[in-house]
């Protein structure tokens, strides 16, 4: 029953991949759900944009949980949930890496082939090697049989240690570990142990140490066993496909719609205001605005909960990141050309500004994203808001420009003849992260502070709020998109149990 103060039972803030999901698990349990995003389009940091015959992806473009077996296939099951399927491009290869001391190898989806790889670099490490991936598999194995919901939710915690309780135990012992103590378990090559730091930097952007082992196992096992899959006409196609699914559910969406505060009464969250003053009521509130855009600028920030106190004390903002969006004569790509890579000169600049560089060329999967005879090369590398603060317009318009050329020199060692074949080029920083994906100084989600046990600190949807709740990067169980999806059904599931809707 809709109480006649609510004018929905849940509000959304953020069209995001987490808050989507979020939006679409509880419409398709007949929740009457609002999704207020700021921005033109969905999506946030999977969105897209398209210039001059170019359509780019804003951020993510290796894209796992699109597999079609297991239970860990998450987009695939969100797609689903309200009818909807999306045709993608299997990726024969998750990357391409280019590192210091010439290791230059493939991670391809053939399991088998990229050990191959790896163990004819460091043949005496050959057992090692197994046995790390391996232990990683054996924390895959156990997610992949199990419904993934709600961690909060006592009756389903309780039902799925019945149906699996060899799974359950295998994640209780990995759930506090860290990837880099099980590496050095099995490993001993400096350069080697250096690899594995950039196998979980590129996507956890700290080193193995700091790097839980649940996601590592996620990331290294799937990436051979669903594999990655590009979706058929960009990325921004899972989060156009979802609010078809979502509309098509009964709830709805509203775009240019910035939400400036949560509205408490009893201090309960009722409601959401936006930028132009209009108020809306629900049962429930759900922010897929980052932990800091949440709790410091749509809450008061002196009201800061002491839950959220002691997670940012083990919690920081990672960087940003300086992104170039290029179009590039198809002819500077060689025929076998992979669609990502990571380019390194030196490890000791791995986490540093601007040090490790990432490349996607989409089009190689899906040539429709670029007029015929060009590729799109978006390449991206860590970067923070301060770098480009404190400057003129002019200013900071000849720093995109400097780094841009400084960029595209480097990305010459593995693309000869890239500088003379650009056709389209757009720079974004830090600040243009800020600006259009409203995440704080740009941020691509919480790395911890320290050294953490595990996935233990991250928080799972509830707020110390009532009736509050948060999705997406900064919830368990973190970055990517198949995380943030996760995020979103178990954030459906922990509110359709509190909403009587299961
Ligand atoms: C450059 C880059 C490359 C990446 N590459 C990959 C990759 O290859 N593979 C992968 O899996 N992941 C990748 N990621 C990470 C992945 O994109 C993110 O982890 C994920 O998309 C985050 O989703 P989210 O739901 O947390 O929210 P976000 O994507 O941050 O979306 C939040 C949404 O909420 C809206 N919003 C925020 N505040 C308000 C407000 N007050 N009012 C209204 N609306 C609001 C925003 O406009 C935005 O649309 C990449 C990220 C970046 C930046």
């Amino acid at each position: 029953m809709v109480d006649p103060m609510t004018e929905y039972d849940v509000i959304v803030i953020g069209s995001g991949i987490g808050g989507l999901v979020t939006a679409t698990e509880l419409a398709a349990k007949g929740a009457k759900v609002l999704v207020l995003e700021s921005y033109l389009i969905p999506g946030g940091s999977a969105g897209y944009f398209e210039r001059e015959g170019y359509r780019f992806d804003v951020g993510a473009s290796m894209i796992f949980g699109f597999g079609k077996q297991g239970t860990t296939n998450l987009l695939t099951r969100a797609l689903e949930a309200v009818k909807m399927t999306l045709e993608t491009i299997p990726d024969p290869v998750q990357i391409h890496y280019h590192l210091p001391q010439n290791l230059d190898l493939k991670v391809h989806k053939n399991y088998e082939k990229f050990l191959q790889e790896l163990i004819a670099y460091f043949p005496e490490e050959e057992k090692g090697i197994r046995c790390f991936y391996d232990e990683c598999w054996r924390v895959f194995n156990c997610l992949n049989v199990m419904e993934l919901l709600s961690l909060e939710e006592p009756r389903y915690l309780m039902r799925v240690f019945f149906e699996h309780p060899l799974a359950c135990l295998g994640l209780v012992k990995y759930l506090p570990q860290n990837a880099g103590d099980i590496a050095r378990r099995y490993l001993h090559n400096p350069q080697l142990l250096k690899f594995i730091d950039m196998e979980c930097y590129c996507w956890s952007v700290v080193p193995a140490a700091k790097t839980p082992m649940i996601n590592a196992g996620m990331v290294f096992s799937d990436r051979h066993y669903g594999g990655i899959n590009y979706p058929k006409g960009g990325v921004g196609q899972i989060a156009q496909k979802l609010v078809e699914g979502l509309e098509k559910a009964g709830s709805e969406i509203k775009y240019q719609a910035r939400v400036t505060q949560i509205l408490l009464e009893k201090g309960k969250a009722v409601g959401v205001k936006l930028a132009n003053g209009k108020a809306y009521h629900a049962k429930r509130i759900v922010s897929n605005a980052t932990r800091w855009n949440t709790f410091e600028k749509l809450l008061p920030p002196e009201h800061l909960p002491a839950s959220e106190k002691k997670w940012q004390q083990r919690y920081q903002k990672s960087p940003s990141f300086l992104n170039l969006h290029l179009g590039v004569k198809q002819e500077v790509f060689p025929p076998n050309t992979e669609c990502h890579h990571i380019l390194l000169e030196n490890w000791d600049d791995m986490e540093a500004e601007q040090g490790t560089i990432f490349v996607s060329i989409p089009t190689l999967l899906d040539p429709s994203l670029a007029p015929t005879g060009y590729q799109i090369v978006h390449t991206f590398t860590p970067s923070w808001l301060e770098y480009w603060q404190g400057l003129t317009p002019k200013e900071y318009e000849e720093k995109k420009e400097a780094a841009a050329e400084h960029l595209i020199k480097r990305l010459e060692q593995i693309f000869p003849g890239l500088a003379a074949g650009l056709d389209y080029q757009e720079v974004g920083t830090p600040r243009t992260h800020r600006r259009f994906l409203n995440r704080l100084d740009g941020t691509y989600g919480p790395i911890p502070r320290r050294k953490l046990p595990g996935l233990l600190g991250m928080p799972f949807n509830r707020t110390a709020i009532p009736h509050l709740y948060c999705v997406g990067d900064s919830t368990f169980p973190g970055q990517g998109l198949n995380a943030v999806a996760f995020s979103g059904m178990s954030c459906g599931h922990r509110i359709a149990v509190d909403l009587g809707l299961t």
